[in-house]
């Protein structure tokens, strides 16, 4: 079956009971048991597993090309798991321009428990060669980056990765792109991570992260981490994301046409000194963006010539823009990462330019955004 189909009925079926179209919210904590040691269907605790929760894992699993997924209260809850997966000495090779949380739970709370983290320009898998250490046991890649949009090759990245002797996973946070525009357990990736908060919730009701992989004996580690530590999607936000999914091809379509064409407008400003948007010609690695990924997505960031005022202004100045953090839902919002998302950077190598602008472009009709953005502008 094709995406489309998939996203409304992957891992999902009419309950076999009553008939009921939409997989209902189990609100239940625990379940009756055919005798001891004989659950029904291996359900026991909800925590362990829940069959709300679980129709959302089988169906990202599904849009992965993975075969088994795992859903959390959020993506920092998923990305956290993931590093469960490391002992003490053990070393890890993040990109230099990631998620500001991920950033901070790596810099600032898991080097605590012995860690140890180093950030490299991943855009250039040469870079990451020389970044990889004998202690590696993690790649972190994000493609497109937040809030650059910087665009690495993961093919040539999981080439890189496996060619080192102690092969270290690769894990690429997608949230970005959703699955929708690309897939990287199918160019080498061994893990997905998202925050499904973003797109794949798309309508900015709802926090949880995932991660979904191949490899079975990850998957049980996994789920085994997932039940020990216990940071779960609850039932009611796992059949939210469900449902946001169902929409997630055609409101990506959206997000990017009209990103495209805000782009276009941003290009030709004069007070904008830089552009940054995956499938604008302008960008540094527009050829591989248009190669791997679907379409450009609905992110874009710009720097004003006119610096952190600059920003602070047209961010405070717009009406259909919400000024606010996160992203990916059906409206748009717009915000400063140098005084918002990316604070926890400052004065750190992965520092943002004061005068960055990012928006996420939502679905509304896209005249009435470039307006908003105009009289934004002041002009
Ligand atoms: C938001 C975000 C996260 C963290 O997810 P939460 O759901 O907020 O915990 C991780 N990675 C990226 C790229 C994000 O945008």
């Amino acid at each position: 079956m094709k995406f489309e189909t998939l996203a409304i009925h992957a891992g999902q079926e009419a309950d076999p009971n009553n008939g009921a179209v939409m997989t209902p919210v189990y609100l239940t904590s625990t379940y009756k048991q055919d005798g001891i040691g004989k659950p029904r269907q291996g359900y026991e605790y909800s925590r362990t597993l829940n069959p709300t929760r679980k129709a959302l894992q089988d169906c990202l699993a599904e849009l992965e090309s993975g075969t088994w997924g795992l859903a959390f209260a959020s993506g920092m809850a998923a990305t956290d798991t993931v590093l469960r997966l490391l002992s003490q000495g053990d070393h890890v090779v993040a990109g230099n321009d990631v998620y500001g949380g991920t950033f901070r739970l790596f810099d600032k709370v898991l080097r605590r428990f012995g860690l140890d983290f180093s950030f490299a320009d991943t855009t250039d898998p040469e870079n990451l060669a020389e970044a990889l250490t004998p202690s590696t046991r993690v790649v972190w890649l994000e493609t497109p980056t937040n809030p650059l949009l910087s665009i690495s090759d993961i093919r040539a990245v999981a080439a890189t990765v496996k060619s080192h002797p102690n092969k270290p996973l690769l894990v690429v946070d997608n949230t970005f792109a959703t699955p929708y525009l690309q897939r990287p357990l199918e160019l080498g990736a061994d893990l997905v991570v998202h925050s499904m908060t973003k797109y794949l919730g798309g309508h900015s009701d709802v926090v949880g992260g995932a991660i979904v992989g191949k490899d079975k004996e990850l998957g049980q580690q996994l789920a085994y981490l997932q039940n020990a530590a216990g940071a779960i999607q609850g039932p009611m936000d796992s059949f939210l994301v469900l449902r946001g999914i169902k929409t997630l091809p055609v409101r990506m379509e959206r997000h990017a046409q009209n990103a495209e064409k805000i782009a276009a407008y941003l290009a030709q400003r004069d007070d904008v000194a830089a552009l940054y948007y995956p499938f604008h010609e302008s960008h540094a690695q527009f050829k591989l963006a248009q190669r791997q990924m679907k379409n450009g997505g609905g992110m874009i960031s710009f720097v004003l010539k006119g610096g952190s005022e600059a920003a602070v202004r047209v961010a405070e100045a717009t009406k259909i823009f919400t000024l606010a953090e996160s992203l990916g839902g059906v409206e748009s919002l717009i915000e400063v990462p140098a005084a918002m998302t990316h604070l926890s950077t400052q004065g750190s190598p992965l520092e943002v330019d004061p005068g960055l602008v990012r928006l996420s472009v939502g679905i509304e009709n896209v005249d009435d955004l470039i307006a908003d953005l105009e009289q934004a502008f002041g002009s």
